[in-house]
């Protein structure tokens, strides 16, 4: 999917002035204490989950240990345990939010196998519903995200502190 281009309605000028930096996004968020700025929706003890800033749909989310780490090896068993438990969470949510009807979850592990931060290692967790896969990706390799990112963060940052 990564071929795909992508219409950025709201935040393209955003995307065009701040091109994708080359260090990595994950401990940049990790260290930021400004969630918003890094759509840091979910923290944990060992993990947490923000937005994709380049979604295959909308609602996509990454879940990644704290630690900088790029092989399920290396995980250890409380950050994987944990990663699991908040991909279920943040499922929940977005069920419950976007009313998604399935969900691709998995990871690239490697840049063979399409990683864009390999030495990072993220879950995607990517909302599906039925019909999402229009002809328009086949026919203009474009893909509509309908709900911007700011409008998806404070989303699920609200329903976070009404739980
Ligand atoms: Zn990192």
């Amino acid at each position: 999917m990564a071929h795909l281009q992508r219409l950025w309605a709201p935040w393209r000028n955003c995307f065009i002035a701040h091109p994708q930096p080359r260090r990595c996004i994950f401990c940049a968020a990790k260290r930021s204490r400004a969630d918003r700025a890094h759509y840091v929706v979910a923290r944990g003890r060992h993990v947490f989950t923000l937005l994709n800033l380049y979604p295959y749909n909308n609602g996509h989310v990454m879940i990644a240990p704290y630690r900088h780490v790029g092989t399920l090896t290396t995980l250890a068993p409380a950050e994987w345990s944990e990663m699991l438990q908040m991909s279920q969470r943040i499922m929940t949510r977005l069920t419950r939010l976007l009313h998604a009807q399935g969900f691709n979850v998995g990871m690239n592990l490697g840049r063979v196998a399409g990683a864009g931060i390999p030495g990072h290692l993220h879950l995607h967790v990517v909302p599906r519903w039925q019909g999402d896969t229009n002809v328009m990706p086949i026919i203009a390799h474009t893909k509509v995200i309908s709900q911007s990112l700011d409008e998806l963060y404070t989303m699920l940052a609200t329903s976070r502190r009404r739980r």
